[in-house]
């Protein structure tokens, strides 16, 4: 027995000495990811935000973040979540397709449909939940789906209708009572605005600046809640979104793209997704992929490339899923296919070196520096900075924790690993056990 004190004693000052509580693995702190969709990079710039204003000074910004080409809503939420570049996730567009059966799915509808979203990268939630944790997704794209078999523990699907501001601080409360208690350790959570409103009325409209406030708004009621749900010192909250937003070029200020006038796309392409904003995908029919290339390489304002020769930058070109033909309209131009009955005023899906593409990064919480202001970052380095920040093993990604671990401040994210931890607790509880 008193050998067995001695090694508890032991065990008590060895783990002391690496400042490693012995009773039990130190809970990591939570993590709460928001996506505020379409928020481009400067809309809090023309409007008053306070509480946006406030966590600058609370928490870290970005001056802004770069989303991956393709700069889409359900391509670019996968790469944050997954650390993964667009072709090696394979979530190549908002429409579920298959360009051997024409089969097209609306975005709306892919968001339960597995076979879109699991190509053998795992997002963060699953890594996480094989890792212990208990996480969670709030109308999050990629959320509702199953990955390798399994789901997410708690998922609630995304239910689009007009924004409502009760509705969003109703959302709110559902996420914390989730963290303080169920003990969620991570949860993603979204919101279809700006990105809305953006599109029905164009990104310098009034209507996206009220939006902004309202967003700016719910920024505060979440800080609220986190006080009342006495989370300040244990839940870490990243505010990003997953592209930006132009404004659309139209008739008589430009000629808009028709592109049937350059190409007859029935006798040329068997497959096609056109009339999507700036990017198109296009099947060419056998042995016409040289005149489909040609035909459009003479349309103005659009860049068109041949997949295997996408700029390596794109991390596109080695996707299955891509048809041959990818097209990437100029700025502000929409691909027409035949007619122009394209509605929207404000788009994106554009090349994501331009500024209108850029999105926001903040962070506050335990482990986030304070006044803090980042040069700007692709967004996926976010997932291993998320993986940081919970304390487990990231799966393979390409994104780099040197780039944003800077937005920790020392110590932050430091603590020992979590299977350490559980180690030294096993022991000590062995220990306990003994002596009893
Ligand atoms: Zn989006």
């Amino acid at each position: 027995m008193k050998t067995m004190q001695q090694l508890l004693l032991l065990l008590t000052a060895a783990s002391s000495a690496g400042g490693i509580p012995l009773s039990r693995a130190p809970p990591s702190n939570k993590l709460l990811l928001v996506s505020f969709d379409g928020f481009r990079w400067d809309y809090d710039q023309d409007v008053d935000t306070p509480h946006l204003d406030q966590l600058g000074r609370d928490g870290v910004k970005a001056k802004y973040i770069t989303p991956p080409m393709l700069t889409m809503t359900s391509p670019s939420h996968f790469t944050t979540v997954s650390g993964r570049w667009v072709e090696d996730h394979e979530v190549v567009h908002n429409m579920m397709f298959d360009a051997k059966t024409n089969l097209k799915v609306s975005h709306r509808e892919t968001l339960t449909r597995s076979e879109w979203w699991d190509n053998g990268v795992l997002p963060l939630w699953i890594t996480a939940q094989n890792q212990g944790l208990k996480t969670g997704s709030f109308y999050f794209p990629g959320g509702a789906a199953n990955y390798s078999g399994q789901a997410v523990n708690r998922v609630v699907v995304e239910d689009p209708k007009p924004p409502n501001e009760t509705e969003w601080r109703q959302n709110i409360d559902t996420v914390m009572s989730w963290f303080s208690d169920e003990d969620f350790h991570l949860v993603t959570l979204y919101y279809g605005e700006p990105d809305r409103v953006g599109h029905a009325k164009g990104p310098d409209h009034q209507d996206r600046k009220t939006i902004i406030r309202q967003i700016d708004r719910t920024i505060g009621y979440l800080r609220e809640a986190i006080a009342r749900h006495q989370l300040n010192d244990s839940l870490n909250v990243i505010i990003t979104s997953d592209h930006g937003m132009t404004t659309v070029k139209k008739r008589p200020q430009v000629e808009e793209l028709v592109l049937n006038k350059y190409l007859n796309l029935l006798k040329l392409a068997s497959f096609e997704i056109l009339d999507y904003g700036g990017f198109g995908i296009l099947t060419p029919r056998p042995g016409k992929e040289q005149e489909v290339f040609n035909a459009l390489s003479k349309a103005p304002n659009l860049t068109v490339y041949k997949k295997n020769e996408l700029p390596e930058s794109f991390h596109l070109a080695k996707s299955e899923r891509l048809p041959p033909i990818v097209v990437v309209a100029d700025l502000g131009f929409n691909l027409n296919s035949r007619l122009i009955f394209y509605v929207n005023k404000g788009d994106h899906g554009f090349h994501n070196g331009e500024m209108d593409m850029k999105t926001i990064f903040r962070a506050f919480g335990p482990d986030f520096k304070k006044n803090f202001v980042s040069e700007p970052f692709d967004s996926i380095h976010i997932y291993p900075l998320m993986c940081k920040v919970l304390q487990i093993e990231p799966a393979p990604h390409n994104g780099s924790l040197a780039v944003t671990q800077n937005l920790l401040h020392s110590g932050g994210g430091q603590r020992a690993p979590r299977s350490v931890c559980l180690l030294l607790s096993l022991l000590s509880l062995l220990c306990t056990f003994t002596l009893l």
